[in-house]
């Protein structure tokens, strides 16, 4: 069974995939996590974010990002040195939407997230999982929450619990920049896929969000096979 979970930036969309994957037994895909892997290894090779565009198959292999299976989901790795932590630096949010818009970077992963998938249920989130790479997913989830509540979960990721009003709205800003190149990329840009069931986590806590998409695989599960058309 393939569950596809996409949605902006700070809605939980990893979160959340990485409990029910937990609870359930499947394994977890994040597929931001091989982004901004990448993003990491070429702002590390001192790539200037101007030149990425160029960046073909071999500049990309040059790179040497890996993924390794652990844990019912992934490590990432750069030249051998595990990242998993790193990955999620702000100087990586800052940029990792400038590499996610390029085709040739793009199609360099469809292969490598669809291979994840091969003989194994999977609940896999991103921006473009039920609409590119996974469009017969046995689900489709749509997440999604206000600016200001997706802000402050991710100062809260980073200790900030009570921020100040300035903080608070310059987090809120960087997030819609990224949704807004995110979703006005030319190639897979963030859009909510027709048959995606949408789930808006404004006034949900943890535990009810990842509840109602637990109940939405199990009735999933009771309707029987056949999977969901494009
Ligand atoms: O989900 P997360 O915030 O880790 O994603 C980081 C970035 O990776 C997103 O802002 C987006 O630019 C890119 N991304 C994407 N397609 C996906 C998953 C992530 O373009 N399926």
């Amino acid at each position: 069974m393939i569950v596809a979970i996409d949605g902006p930036a700070g809605s939980g969309k990893s979160s959340t995939a990485r409990a029910v994957a937990r609870r359930l037994g499947f394994h977890h895909l994040d597929s931001g996590a091989f982004y901004r892997t990448l993003t990491l290894a070429a702002l590390r090779a001192g790539i200037p974010a101007e030149s990425w565009p160029r960046l073909g198959p071999d500049d990309l292999e040059g790179l040497a990002v890996s993924a390794r299976p652990a844990d019912r989901g992934y490590r990432f790795f750069v030249a051998g040195e595990d990242v998993t932590e790193e990955i999620r630096a702000p100087e990586v949010n800052a940029h990792v939407s400038r590499m996610a818009r390029i085709r040739a970077v793009r199609q360099w992963l469809l292969a490598q997230l669809r291979r994840a998938a091969e003989g194994q249920d999977l609940v896999a989130d991103g921006r473009d999982m039920g609409t590119v790479v996974f469009p017969h997913a046995d689900l489709k989830i749509f997440l999604t929450a206000s600016p200001e509540t997706r802000a402050r979960r991710r100062l809260a990721e980073r200790d900030i619990t009570d921020p100040d009003p300035d903080t608070l709205r310059a987090e809120t800003e960087r997030l819609l920049e990224r949704d807004r190149i995110d979703s006005e990329r030319e190639v897979a840009p963030l859009r909510r896929a027709d048959n995606a069931v949408l789930i808006d986590t404004t006034g949900l806590g943890f535990a009810e969000q990842v509840d109602r998409v637990v109940q939405l695989i199990e009735a999933r599960r009771r309707s029987g096979p056949g999977r969901l058309g494009d």
